[in-house]
């Protein structure tokens, strides 16, 4: 099985759809941040460069499937244009005649976009032939489609899938990108291989440490999940985020890592808070004293020694969730370190999750030092699950 790249596309004349990720945030109507937007440029780019009629796909929002103004795709738009110093079209319309009329003006080399595609109820639907429908009114106004929106292809949405399957496709520079490095690291990764698995909740990534447990060599443990294993090894772990559904689970999974020699690397210490804020009073304590009424909100400095040296030998590192409540600097420590021991890490340093790469960001490490930052949370996560994408499994050919 193969994925088509863009390149493999004579392009020339042809109206290519493009589904990109440019769910950008916005406030009042301005994007406070265009990463998504100026992501999808190489692709377009690319595409234009060589005569393609480029059509951009893309959501904004959760529209109620209809129109709705403030989730129209118009800033972005306009914002592509100025990265591209292009006019960048809008149809005010998804899939109706001012998107025929405005694919119907496209020259060669020139870009356009339609409306929010979550606009029409049968993007979403979970009827396959609404879906199907939406699809095939689309593929009648052009040739190709490639898909370019990573964080939006574990989803089954007809500009994602149904319109895959109706055109001729390929993946764009992005999707590409990321289905290679999630390839390398799930099949054969340089080793010694090491993943770091923060974020809050262990049931949100139990499945990840099922898949990745009889592959990696070793799994290293911290964020508020930290403390249901911590738990389960019989510590008490004051008010911290526990899961105590979950500590059966926990304790098959260290038993497991035992008989197939995985090494678990928990904290050794905390730092704790009287209460969930900023202004919080904290402590620094070892795993064995954390007091009831405290919380643990990120990992202790003989812990983010232990895990840098375990990082330190490592070939490939996969990180996946953040060591502490980053979002207050109290508590941003741990996470950090984690991720300026990947920028110093000389093999391959994968950042997959939505909350560890706005963490990169927010934390002022250098992005350009990781070997690959994922674009999509939810769709590398489900990677990392094991699960097969539904916009990638339409993109195989043999
Ligand atoms: P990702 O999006 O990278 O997969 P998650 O969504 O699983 O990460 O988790 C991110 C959240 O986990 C962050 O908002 C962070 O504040 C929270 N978190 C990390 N450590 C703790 C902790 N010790 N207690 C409570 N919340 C935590
Ligand atoms: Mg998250």
């Amino acid at each position: 099985m193969s994925i088509r790249g863009i390149d493999q596309f004579d392009v020339a004349g042809k109206v290519v759809f493009v589904r990109s990720d440019l769910n950008v945030p916005l406030e009042a109507g301005q994007i406070t941040d265009d990463g998504r937007i100026r992501a999808s440029v190489p692709t377009i780019e690319n595409l234009r460069s060589r005569g393609a009629r480029v059509v951009i796909l893309a959501h904004l929002g959760r529209p109620k499937g209809e129109p709705d103004a403030k989730n129209s795709l118009a800033p972005a738009a306009t914002r592509l244009g100025e990265i591209l110093k292009c006019e960048v079209p809008l149809a005010s319309d998804v899939c109706g005649d001012s998107a025929a009329t405005v694919i119907g003006h496209l020259n060669d080399g020139e870009v356009a976009m339609l409306e929010n595609v979550r606009f029409d109820p049968r993007e979403t639907s979970k009827a396959t032939d609404q879906r199907r429908e939406l699809a095939s009114e689309w593929a009648k106004l052009g040739d190709l489609y490639v898909s370019d929106g990573f964080g939006v292809v574990h989803r089954d949405q007809a500009s994602v899938t149904e319109l895959a399957a109706a055109l001729p496709h390929a993946a764009g520079l992005l999707v590409k990108a990321e289905v290679e490095v999630f390839a390398k690291v799930l099949g054969q990764p340089d080793r010694p291989y090491v993943v770091v698995l923060g974020g809050s909740k262990v049931s949100d990534k139990l499945k990840v440490i099922e898949n990745l447990i009889s592959n990696v060599d070793r799994l290293i443990i911290g964020g508020g999940m930290c403390f249901t294993f911590l738990a389960a090894l019989g510590k008490s772990v004051g008010s911290s985020l526990l899961e105590t559904e979950q500590i059966e689970n926990v304790k098959n999974i260290l038993q497991t890592a035992k008989t197939v020699g995985v090494e678990i690397i928990l904290p050794v210490d905390v730092v704790i808070a009287d209460k969930f804020a900023a202004d919080a009073n904290t402590q620094i304590v070892s795993v064995d004293d954390i007091p009831d009424g405290w919380m643990g909100l990120d990992i202790g400095p003989k812990t983010i020694d232990i895990f840098q040296a375990k990082l330190g030998d490592a070939k490939t590192i996969v990180w996946n969730g953040p060591m502490g409540v980053f979002e207050m600097a109290a508590f941003a420590t741990g996470t950090k370190a984690v991720a300026e021991a990947m920028t110093k890490n000389s093999g391959m340093t994968v950042v997959g999750g939505g909350d560890s790469a706005a963490a990169v960001r927010l934390l002022k490490v250098d992005e350009s030092k990781f070997s690959h930052i994922s674009t999509g949370g939810g769709a590398s996560l489900e990677f990392l699950e094991g699960k097969s994408l539904p916009g990638i499994s339409v993109l195989e050919d043999n």
